[in-house]
């Protein structure tokens, strides 16, 4: 075998001569093609084919392919020239042609290997948002060519990833999974849909009749969107939760049962709704519901509820809300959430929408507050109506805390605003535990398999995010994909570390970004970011300018920790994928996890079965010391077991890349899309796969494609291996070795 390395990606080489093809810099476009017209020692001059004349550093000057496949290659390692532009430009050509779907393989096992069948590990399948539909790319056609089919021989495919996964299973009897990763609209939850599609084809009962566990799998996904999912100015139907479906085979390979986890659902969305973004579509397609429905919930147009008001985004472009009301209602049922689960459900959300359009006036006595009007009181009446609980006690439960000392009982009241505080909190804790029960319904309904051996993972989280304003939501956020970032290093590191060594080829370890450290800074415990936060949650004096304090202390001389210059509150973490700023203002109050103690009382007394089991009473004990219980500590934790769950899996990987910010297709961004290239370890897997030997042949095929170069050698009897080293010689080449 020999093994030749690709030019590294980021040095550029030196064989750049007047007259060469070359890729340099540009502020807009990233960067633009021409022709070297003259070198004056490190510099460059290039007469780019868009007319400009640049002059650039030898060292960002890289050369171009100019014997490239008109279409571009399906695989990133077929590229002559592995870099920066190489690869956007590839990617671009592609998607032109409605080819949204790259490959990029950075290492084999060595032994057994032909082009048609290596074993399917370390790749990554980089998928471009079409962002038009593309049914002949999904349909029952293409899942009958990609069943079974050897890898490589069909175009790069999700379909090619989640059978592979699904062979691997079967024939190895591990469990795998798939990790789908890109930021807001790049596509992850339409990836996952086709990739649970195309497991249900193949696991599926073909003939069964009535509810089968895959049709249950595919439609809990409606049911989830609908509740989980908003328009955002990123994504008109953007998950606003983190998924992981778990899919359990049987010794058949059948699907056997399944099991959904997801993570941290935004709360802060059921009241607080910014221009032109929507609240979860679960209101306004109930908005949208036939009139009966609506008459008996007192629903109206979403625009005379605060809750939906506050942005005048009402309906989305292409989206009927009675039709999606109407298949929402169809996907419960399969899902298997009764008749009288679902009115519960949508009595709930009813209640919310209600509730949010109650307000406050001051009351007599000082920092008190009453229902301000009729207006407020036909709400509360309502929403008390639909809950199935007394008015009165709604009402205290939002306007009087009561507390108990060891010598009295005190009832405190609220003013105006605490008030609006209270009931928004009371909003967001019922949609949550809704929420949550949604999925538990769903997990009890489609069934575990105990017996399973085997399963395959789908994760669909949200990628890493920088914002102009970045919150706690970021920080977990982007503490997810340093989790995940360090999964894929250790899985790619080891994989290509154990191969080299296994082979007896001369490595040296390659360097590579360890991310080891932030992690340290924000969940080492004591001492990390999240405990530290736990700290001055639990110590009622802090404010978030204390807790920022104890930040610039305690990190002062950790390399991944800034303190912006000027500011009281924020600090920039150094992340693998870059810095990102956080305000630490909402740190506290976001990752403080209780439940008001009177709307407790409150609904566990409710007399709808339904709203009351969404509060189930709480233990003794836990109700008397009010034990704390932290977001980010209960988010570490899912974290922690997501990723041991990982560990035991192969994992798969696909990157979903958002093309431009308008939405729309054909429209291929240069910048953005290699920022997200970087963000998402892909431009790192290209180091890697440049570092090791990415480009493999057997001695056959290395004779055959370049014996030319030395017809001599061919003529001379040689052994196969002999004749390899003769033409390496002659050709005077480095970076290979033959084994
Ligand atoms: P978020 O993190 O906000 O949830 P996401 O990565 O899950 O984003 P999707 O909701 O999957 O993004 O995709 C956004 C939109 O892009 C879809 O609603 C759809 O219009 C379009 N889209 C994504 N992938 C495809 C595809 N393969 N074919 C056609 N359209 C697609
Ligand atoms: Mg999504």
């Amino acid at each position: 075998m020999v093994e030749t390395r690709a030019e590294d990606v980021m040095a550029a080489p030196v064989n750049i001569i007047v007259g060469s093809h070359v890729w340099v810099e540009d502020p807009v476009q990233a960067w633009i093609d021409g022709e070297v017209f003259k070198i004056n020692g490190e510099e460059v001059h290039v007469q780019a084919t868009n007319g400009k004349t640049v002059v650039a550093d030898i060292s960002k000057v890289f050369p171009k392919d100019t014997e490239a496949s008109p279409g571009g290659v399906d695989d990133m390692t077929k590229l002559s020239y592995l870099h920066e532009p190489g690869v956007l430009h590839n990617l671009a050509t592609r998607y032109e042609l409605n080819e949204i779907y790259v490959r990029l393989i950075f290492s084999f096992p060595f032994h057994d290997l032909t082009w048609s069948n290596p074993t399917y590990t370390g790749n990554i399948l980089i998928a471009i948002n079409p962002f038009q539909r593309l049914p002949h790319l999904y349909d029952t056609h293409m899942m009958e060519q990609y069943k079974g089919a050897q890898f490589g021989e069909l175009s790069p495919h999700v379909f090619a990833v989640a059978d592979v996964a699904y062979r691997a299973m079967i024939n190895e009897g591990r469990s795998n999974s798939i990790l789908v990763s890109g930021e807001s609209g790049a596509g992850k939850t339409e990836t996952t849909k086709m990739l649970m599609r195309y497991l249900a084809y193949l696991g599926g009962r073909s003939g069964v009749e009535g509810r089968t566990v895959e049709q249950q799998v595919l439609e809990s996904n409606p049911v989830l969107e609908a509740f989980g999912n908003a328009k955002t100015v990123r994504n008109n139907n953007s998950s606003r939760f983190g998924k992981f479906v778990e899919l359990q085979f049987d010794k058949n390979g059948r699907i056997s049962g399944a099991a959904v986890r997801t993570y941290l659902l935004e709360r802060s969305r059921v009241c607080q709704v910014s221009d032109p973004e929507r609240n979860y579509h679960c209101f306004y397609l109930l908005c949208a519901a036939p009139p009966e429905v609506r008459e008996k919930y007192k629903l109206d147009h979403p625009k005379t509820f605060h809750y939906l008001n506050q942005s005048n985004c009402y309906k989305l472009d292409g989206v009927d809300d009675t039709e999606e009301y109407l298949a929402t209602r169809r996907a419960m049922d399969v899902v298997g959430i009764s008749e009288e689960e679902q009115e519960g459900i949508f009595r709930v959300v009813a209640a919310i929408l209600h509730l949010g359009n109650i307000d406050f006036g001051k009351g007599e006595e000082v920092d008190s507050s009453v229902i301000k009007d009729e207006k407020s009181r036909f709400h509360l009446n309502t929403t008390a109506e639909l809950l199935r609980c007394d008015a009165k006690s709604l009402e205290d439960a939002l306007i009087k805390r009561v507390m108990v000392t060891p010598e009295e009982v005190i009832t405190r009241t609220l003013d105006p605003g605490s008030a609006a505080g209270s009931r928004d909190a009371l909003a967001k804790t019922v949609y949550s535990r809704l929420f949550d029960w949604l999925v538990d319904k769903i997990n009890s309904s489609i069934g575990q398999d105990p017996n399973s051996k085997s399963l395959i993972g789908v994760l669909d989280i949200y990628g890493f995010e920088s914002f102009k304003f970045n919150s706690f939501e970021q920080f977990c956020i982007n503490f997810t994909n340093e989790k995940l970032q360090q999964h894929f290093n250790q899985h790619v590191f080891k994989m290509e570390q154990e191969e080299y060594t296994k082979e007896e080829i001369n490595w040296s370890y390659i360097e590579f970004v360890d991310n080891q450290d932030v992690l340290d800074l924000i969940e080492k415990k004591p001492g990390g970011i999240i405990a530290l936060l736990d700290e001055a949650c639990m110590f009622p004096k802090s404010t978030h300018e204390t807790f920022a304090q104890k930040l610039y202390q305690t990190f002062k001389n950790n390399k991944r920790f800034i303190k912006p210059k000027l500011s009281r509150t924020s600090f920039t973490i150094s992340h693998y994928a870059g810095e990102v700023t956080y305000l630490a203002d909402l740190f506290l109050d976001k990752n403080k996890d209780y439940v008001v103690a009177e709307h407790q009382v409150l609904l566990t007394a409710s007399k709808c079965p339904f709203a009351a089991g969404l509060f189930p009473p709480l233990p003794e004990e836990s109700s008397k010391s009010s034990k704390f219980s932290s977001i980010g500590s209960r988010f570490k934790l899912q974290l922690q077991s997501l990723m041991e769950t990982l560990n035991s899996t192969e994992p798969h990987y696909i990157r979903c890349v958002k093309p431009n910010n308008v939405l729309k297709p054909t429209i291929f961004e240069n910048a953005n899309i290699i920022q997200q290239l970087r963000c998402g370890g892909v431009l790192e897997a290209i180091r890697i796969s440049c570092a090791g030997y990415p480009t493999r042949r057997t001695f056959y095929e290395f004779l055959h494609r370049f014996g030319v170069l030395a017809p001599e050698v061919l003529e001379g009897n040689y052994d196969e291996k002999v004749a390899c080293q003769k033409i390496l010689d002659k050709m005077g080449l480095q970076g290979y070795q033959v084994t």
